[in-house]
C-alpha cells in the first residue's frame, strides 16, 4: 500500500474541511479528551501554553487540585491560577495493562503516576509518565511535567523524570 506524502495528506485534510475548520481533534488522536468546565478551564488553557496552573486560594494562599468551585482548606471561592515549576516526585504509581477504552489498546501496559508537586506536596496530579528507563518508575523518582499537544485545541501535560532531561544536556 503506498503511504501518503504530505500533498496525500493535504488532500485527506481538504476532503473534511469542517474537522479542520473547527479545530475538531485530528482524526488520528483516538484517545478521550478532558471537558473543560468553569473551574477546570484555566487549567487546561494554561497547559495549552505549555505551562502548569495550579488553582491558588487568596484567602489561606493554599494550591488545590483538581480545581473545585471552593477552596478544599478554607471555603473561600478567592481562586486563582498560580502558574509552578512542573516539578516534583513520583509519589504512587501503577502500570496499566488492561485497556479501558479502544484509543489505549496499542499503548499497554502504560504506567499512571500521582506526582506531588515540589511547591506544594498536598497537590497530587494523575499522569502519565513518559521517555523513563523501567527503574525510573519508582517512588521518590524526580520528575518534570513536559506537554504533549495532542490535538489542535489540547495538550496534556505528562511527566518525564528528571534525569532523562539531564542526560540530553538539556540543562
Ligand atoms: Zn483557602
Amino acid at each position: 500500500m503506498p503511504t501518503l506524502d504530505s500533498r496525500g495528506s493535504r488532500r485527506i485534510m481538504a476532503a473534511i474541511p469542517s474537522l479542520a475548520a473547527r479545530g475538531a481533534p485530528m482524526p488520528d488522536y483516538d484517545k478521550p479528551l478532558p471537558e473543560l468546565n468553569q473551574f477546570t478551564k484555566s487549567y487546561w488553557e494554561a497547559a495549552k501554553r505549555h505551562q502548569l496552573a495550579i488553582a491558588k486560594c487568596s484567602a489561606c494562599g493554599r494550591l488545590n487540585h483538581p480545581p473545585k468551585p471552593v477552596c478544599r482548606f478554607c471555603q473561600s471561592d478567592k481562586l486563582a491560577p498560580q502558574v509552578v515549576s512542573g516539578k516534583g516526585t513520583i509519589y504512587s504509581y501503577t502500570v496499566t495493562h488492561y485497556p479501558y477504552h479502544p484509543g489505549f489498546v496499542k499503548n499497554g501496559p502504560y504506567p499512571v503516576v500521582l506526582v506531588e508537586l515540589e511547591e506544594d506536596p498536598r497537590v497530587r496530579i494523575v499522569s502519565n509518565l513518559v521517555d523513563y528507563k523501567p527503574e525510573q518508575l519508582k517512588v521518590g523518582e524526580p520528575v518534570e511535567v513536559v506537554f504533549d499537544d495532542v490535538t489542535p485545541e489540547v495538550t496534556l501535560p505528562k511527566f518525564r523524570p528528571r534525569a532523562a532531561a539531564a542526560a540530553r544536556g538539556e540543562r
